[in-house]
């Protein structure tokens, strides 16, 4: 990774109680600590950059995935029913905008997110059940030609910016 490239981050992953729920998800990694002691890490929880607080009703997209949300094909609900779609779009919005400030060519996102997931979200119903799919915030860094990795891709993740060129 050349010097002035970085690597966005979800901030609950770096401790930040910024989950619904007013929890984190501390993720305590060997390459974390690195990339950390290197300034390469950029941290946003895109949910609160778009407006909302913590804690927060829990949210999930309904029948569909970040891609359709920017699409105008599907909505994010939060559990009382509520559109809370327009806090996920600016959200997603403000981490690209961060980004691409500072030349992040990556990003380690927490998986199952209707904002930070990358490969599962949940389907909507708020049962547990997931599905194949990206969260609003991943989807739109990945139309940006921002790669998305989750927290337990971080190997994945150093092989792709070492064969970076
Ligand atoms: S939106 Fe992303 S960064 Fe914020 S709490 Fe949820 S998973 Fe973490």
């Amino acid at each position: 990774m050349k010097q002035n490239q970085h690597i966005l981050i979800s901030a609950c992953l770096l401790g930040n109680k910024v989950r619904y729920d007013g929890s984190d998800l501390l993720l305590e990694h060997p390459l974390i600590k690195h990339w950390a002691k290197q300034a390469k890490l950029i941290s946003i929880c895109p949910e609160v950059a778009g407006g909302m607080s913590t804690p927060r009703s829990p949210a999930e997209i309904n029948k569909g995935d970040g891609n359709s949300v920017l699409k105008q094909k599907a909505r994010v609900m939060n559990i009382k029913n509520q559109d809370v779609t327009q806090f996920f779009v600016e959200g997603a919005n403000k981490a690209l905008e961060l980004a691409q400030q500072n030349n992040c060519v990556a990003a380690i996102l927490t998986e199952r997110s209707p904002s930070c997931g990358s490969h599962q979200v949940y389907d909507g119903s708020f049962s547990g059940k997931k599905i194949k799919g990206k969260g609003v915030t991943s989807a739109l860094l990945e139309q940006h030609g921002i790669k998305v990795f989750n927290q337990n891709q971080l190997e994945e993740l150093a092989d792709y910016l070492s064969n970076m060129t």
